[in-house]
């Protein structure tokens, strides 16, 4: 090969060598802005944030309370979403990423959310409050889970006071110059929970005593049943452990024969089919769905804890007292 031969693949590599480099100067410079603008787009997101302190809750329902008690000095998110399974939920990396930016983290306790040390783990110092601590709670009777306490503390009006309470507390201990307000608006949430006590122990009296059964998937209702002189049974006892078995349905299939339970019923965040078939085995008519682990969305029949309340004792009127409840 002739000298210029060599030259011109030399001139040749040398050139494909610095365009190599200049491409991946410019490459450098534009991931750099694109970082930056990044970065400047998270700040200005943590500034918006941090105008107001983040209150993350395990599950809707705990997030309408908080909301309550907040009024608009705080911004309340809930992490599972309406209609999610709450108790087997598995935190997104996304959920660990919002735990970290958080205040104060809300949950329920009494192994309601079986995930929770993941998550608050994940979420570093921040603070957490745990709503049931401290209450007497109701004990699952029979099956695998006996003698655990119920987690569903907040399904009965008068104990979900105690929770508006530990919410006052831990909010105003977060932002002290609040804590008029959030008393305030604690003694007023309160008031409400007071005034549906009421109603709603008005309408379960009107059952006649011997149609007081009631009848549903998860065993959540105790503490609504055991407060206003109900009786309870259901396919399982917390939806962690929502094994339908054939021993299962079979004993509610005869408790609703021999108590002469009229209409069964069962919950929006499991599947009601197993409910179907034993109400299809025992001649019991199927009610219709109730809230209890998540509010409905807006618009729903239970957007919030005092809908979700009157939604339910309405079907359990309907079912249990009227003639036509639906099918
Ligand atoms: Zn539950």
């Amino acid at each position: 090969m002739k000298a210029s031969a060599y030259k011109t693949i030399f001139l040749k590599e040398t050139f494909k060598l610095l365009r190599g480099f200049a491409f991946l100067s410019i490459l450098s410079i534009a991931l750099g802005l694109i970082c930056a603008c990044g970065l400047r787009l998270e700040t200005e997101k943590d500034d918006l944030r941090k105008e107001k302190p983040l209150i993350l809750t395990t599950f809707t329902v705990l997030a309408d309370m908080a909301k309550n008690v907040a009024g608009d000095r705080l911004t309340v998110n809930s992490i599972t979403k309406f209609g999610s399974e709450i108790h087997g939920y598995q935190p997104t990396p996304s959920d660990l990423v919002k735990a970290a930016g958080a205040d104060l983290i809300i949950e329920n306790g009494l192994g309601l959310e079986l995930w929770v040390k993941k998550f608050t783990a994940a979420a570093g110092n921040v603070p957490n409050v745990v709503l049931s601590k401290g209450m007497e709670p109701l004990l699952i009777e029979g099956d695998v889970y006996s003698g655990k306490p119920n987690p569903h503390v907040w399904m009965s009006p008068r104990r979900a006071m105690k929770y508006v309470d530990r919410i006052v507390e831990a909010f105003s201990e977060l932002d002290p110059s609040g804590s008029e307000s959030f008393e305030r608006n604690g003694l007023d949430y309160k008031k409400k929970l007071q005034e549906l006590d009421k109603e709603l122990r008005t309408s379960l009296e009107s059952i006649p005593s011997g149609q007081r059964v009631l009848v549903t998937c998860e065993g959540a209702f105790t503490y609504l049943t055991h407060d206003y002189g109900m009786d309870e049974a259901y396919l399982w006892p917390v939806n962690a452990e929502s094994q339908v078995t054939p021993r299962r349905m079979l004993k509610l299939i005869q408790l609703i024969k021999s108590r002469g339970v009229r209409t069964i019923f069962c919950e929006s965040t499991v599947s009601s089919k197993a409910q179907l078939e034993v109400a299809r085995s025992s001649g019991a008519r199927f009610g219709g769905t109730f809230f209890v682990d998540s509010l409905s969305e807006a618009g729903g029949p239970a957007p919030t804890l005092l809908d979700l309340y009157r939604h339910n004792v309405d079907l359990i009127l309907k079912g249990l007292v009227l003639e036509n409840p639906e099918k």
